[in-house]
């Protein structure tokens, strides 16, 4: 720097050679110069692309970290608040599982107080047994597997009633109200029959889907029953026939009927599976 200060406070259009070089001293000056000018440059140009290749690295990595955060996200969001958004995006709505209860299949057909059938209820049955009682042809084969699969585990199941028709239905409550009739009013006595014997159209057994099932060495249908090993079998083997326990213990207060561990109902063997899981006697079920 020195020696251009030099050169331009002298204002010499001829500087003195210099001893080191060969060159006159204005050309080493100027060339040296330019190329301080040119390495100055450079390094602006250098140090510019530097930055700017700094800049725009950051600037990449910031904006391909923003999506993946964003992406991320969802995976972290809980299964719950993932439903709460699903309603707000109209288009992947899944297409709503059908339905697992027929309800308006004849085999899931409720009867109770409630539910009478009609007067005119008929239904096509075929006899069970030669002892003279009928069932709803459609429920008979699987009556006979189970009543086959029993014999084979050595029990001695014996049919106690089935099929009722209406008519057979109010003779038996008709002589239930008679029996009755004398130790109380005859109101009474029709109020009392019913919680012994469903009116007519009122029992499970005017459906055909019905069975009263106990033991050939105790046919009294009472508690106790639930001591035999045919009882119990019933319990836990029925429902792979089609066939539930229609009047649990413990759902008196549901059913409006008394335990009947002897009555069972056929619902089909994909139903009384779903039912015998759930725990749920047929009116809960149905309601569900
Ligand atoms: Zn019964």
């Amino acid at each position: 720097m020195s020696i251009e200060m030099k050169y331009f406070e002298d204002g010499a259009e001829k500087p003195e050679p210099k001893v080191e070089t060969e060159l006159p001293t204005s050309n080493t000056a100027h060339l040296s110069r330019k190329m301080d000018k040119l390495i100055r440059t450079l390094a602006v140009v250098f140090i510019t692309l530097i930055a700017i290749t700094i800049l725009l690295l950051v600037i990449f990595y910031f904006t391909q970290r923003e999506p993946a955060k964003e992406v991320a996200a969802p995976s972290i969001v809980s299964t719950a608040m993932a439903q709460e958004v699903a309603p707000s995006t109209p288009a992947p709505t899944p297409a709503p599982t059908p339905d697992p209860i027929p309800r308006e299949e004849w085999y899931l057909k409720l009867v109770n107080r409630a539910n009478p059938l009609p007067e005119g209820f008929d239904v096509q049955t075929v006899a069970i047994d030669t002892a003279g009682y009928y069932l709803d042809a459609r429920a008979a084969d699987d009556f006979a597997a189970l009543l086959d699969a029993a014999t084979a585990d050595g029990m001695k199941l014996k049919i106690a009633s089935a099929y009722r028709s209406y008519e057979k239905q109010q003779q038996l409550y008709n002589a239930k109200v008679r029996e009755l009739s004398s130790e109380m009013s005859a109101e009474q006595a029709a109020e009392e029959a019913q919680t012994l014997v469903a009116k007519p159209g009122e029992s499970e057994h005017n459906l055909g889907l019905a069975l009263d099932i106990v033991a050939t060495y105790n046919q009294r249908m009472e508690e106790d029953y639930e001591q035999t090993p045919e009882c119990q079998w019933l319990a836990r083997e029925a429902w792979k026939y089609g066939f539930i326990l229609r009047y649990p213990k413990d759902k008196q207060d549901v059913t409006g009927v008394i335990y009947e561990p002897w009555h069972y109902r056929y619902v089909g063997g994909e139903q009384a599976k779903l039912i015998y899981e759930s725990g749920l006697c047929l009116e809960e079920y149905l309601s569900a």
